[in-house]
């Protein structure tokens, strides 16, 4: 067996990553007996649930110490980063770490399909950065690329400044957490976190000295001795996490890894992943296409469409001042409604010149009944509990405004007016907001004088 082994691992080691069947018979079994581990945990990245490799990815020489590691000719383990984030010494493993993560004009073809079009970002240290974008946009292309597990067909990756394009998975210093959490049936809870530390060779001290503060941490304390199939779905994800978490890397990169729960556990995970994601100052990127999950927990979205980036902000940012009418459409439930700019030419409290040639970009929130103005016809009313949506239309053009439910509910016809200063402005033609249109704000006091409102 391991003589078929060894020699399916060295014609896997010329397979191109792009070649590799995503979730072939084949693989599996070599990803689950291979000893080039490696390869094996490309094959794994295809995130075939029937592939338990632990996804700490463990193998390969050990990353090159910072300044404050010790690693001499036999292989010193760090301290528990969990130590050194709370004696916030200059030791910390999170300071020292240069986890910032530059993708610069990325490309990923797949054939005639791109896959990922010249994308440029930053990701910064200790952020939780959202990888946000509707079903094919390449934002699972993108995080196996900085993974390693997949290589770039132009332009470059770095972490902490260094290319690494040439580094395989397992010198990036990241661990990953999948959607199938990828655990080991057979083993106990406690065996699974401490999987990657044990081929890691760890010794038992300092394996078990972890293994304490983490499940102490994930609340996993009571449930060390089961097994995953006695788990519930929200606590199999926290024994993935934890298995990322014990293994001290500086960034862990998640995809979708919350999208098997129900709603309920999915907003309590939320709030852990975020609190856990912060008390250790772990640098994450992870991938979904729910803009809730991405709302609460980022630092930045990455709001992506067709293997393009369409935005880098906040939550407020992508929300409040939409960059292109994508975004505005992407983000918010119901999205923000869009009018053609002659049906407000005029109006006061619009800026000069808006036309034909612009589109108005309004959230449901931000329209409400006028004492006078344009006439809207009501056209259904949803009653929500909180507030009401009220479906309407404004000359040709249908749109929802979001009503308190504690108001009357609004008649038939209505004057429609709209929050001065809250309008996102788009070039019709191109969809790109038009900046120079934007009113002031605390976080961006400039304003174009020069189109000044009327
Ligand atoms: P989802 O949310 O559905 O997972 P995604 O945004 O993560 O989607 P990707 O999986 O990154 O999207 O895929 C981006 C595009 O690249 C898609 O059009 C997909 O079909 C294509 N693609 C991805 N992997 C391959 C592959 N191995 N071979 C050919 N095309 C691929």
């Amino acid at each position: 067996m391991k003589a078929v082994a060894r020699l399916l691992c060295s014609v896997h080691r010329f397979t191109p990553v792009a070649l590799l069947p995503r979730a072939s018979f084949f693989s599996v079994l070599f990803a689950c007996f291979s000893p080039c581990r490696s390869v094996a945990d490309v094959v794994c990245t295809a995130g075939n649930p029937r592939c338990l490799r632990p996804v700490d990815i463990p193998q390969g020489p050990p990353p090159q110490p910072g300044p404050c590691e010790t690693i001499g000719g036999t292989q010193k383990l760090r301290k528990p980063v969990i130590e050194r984030s709370r004696n916030n010494g200059s030791c910390s493993l999170m300071q020292t770490s240069q986890a910032q993560i530059q993708i610069e004009h990325v490309s990923r073809l797949f054939g005639q399909t791109a896959a990922l079009d010249d994308v440029s970002v930053s990701l910064s240290k200790g952020d939780f950065s959202v990888l946000l974008g509707p079903s094919g946009c390449g934002k699972s292309t993108l995080l196996r690329l900085i993974a390693g597990l997949d290589r770039q067909t132009g332009g470059a990756i770095r972490i902490g400044g260094e290319d690494v394009g040439d580094r395989p998975p397992s010198m990036r210093d990241l661990s990953m957490v999948f959607q199938s959490y990828a655990l080991f049936p057979h083993l106990s809870v406690a065996e699974n976190i401490l999987f990657g530390l044990k081929v890691r060779k760890v010794s038992k001290a300092e394996r078990l000295a972890r293994l304490d503060l983490v499940a102490a941490m994930m609340g996993l304390t009571p449930l060390l001795a089961r097994k995953p199939s006695e788990l519930s779905g929200g606590q199999q994800q926290r024994v993935a996490l934890a298995r990322a978490v014990i293994s001290e890397r500086p960034i862990c990169l998640m995809d979708e890894p919350l999208s098997n729960l129900d709603a309920k556990l999915r907003a309590d995970m939320r709030v852990e992943l975020r609190a856990i994601q912060q008390k250790l100052g772990l640098t994450v990127v992870y991938v979904t296409h729910d803009q809730i999950e991405a709302m609460t927990m980022a630092d930045k979205i990455i709001v992506m469409n067709a293997g393009r980036i369409e935005q880098v902000g906040t939550p407020e940012e992508v929300y409040a001042r939409p960059a292109t009418i994508f975004t505005a459409g992407f983000i918010g439930t119901p999205p923000m409604n869009l009018f053609p700019g002659r049906l407000f030419a005029g109006q006061d409290g619009l800026p000069q010149g808006v036309g034909d040639a612009q589109l108005i970009g309004l959230r449901p929130e931000d329209i409400h009944i006028a004492e006078s103005g344009p006439e809207a016809d009501t056209r259904g009313i949803e009653y929500l509990g909180a507030d009401r949506l009220v479906s309407a239309r404004l000359g040709d053009t249908d749109f929802i405004m979001r009503a308190p439910a504690s108001a009357p509910p609004p008649p038939a016809r209505f004057a429609f007016g709209w929050a001065q200063g809250r309008e996102s402005i788009f070039d019709a033609a191109t969809g790109a907001r038009l900046t120079q249109f934007d009113h002031p704000t605390a976080s961006n006091p400039k304003k174009d004088l020069t189109h000044e409102t009327a």
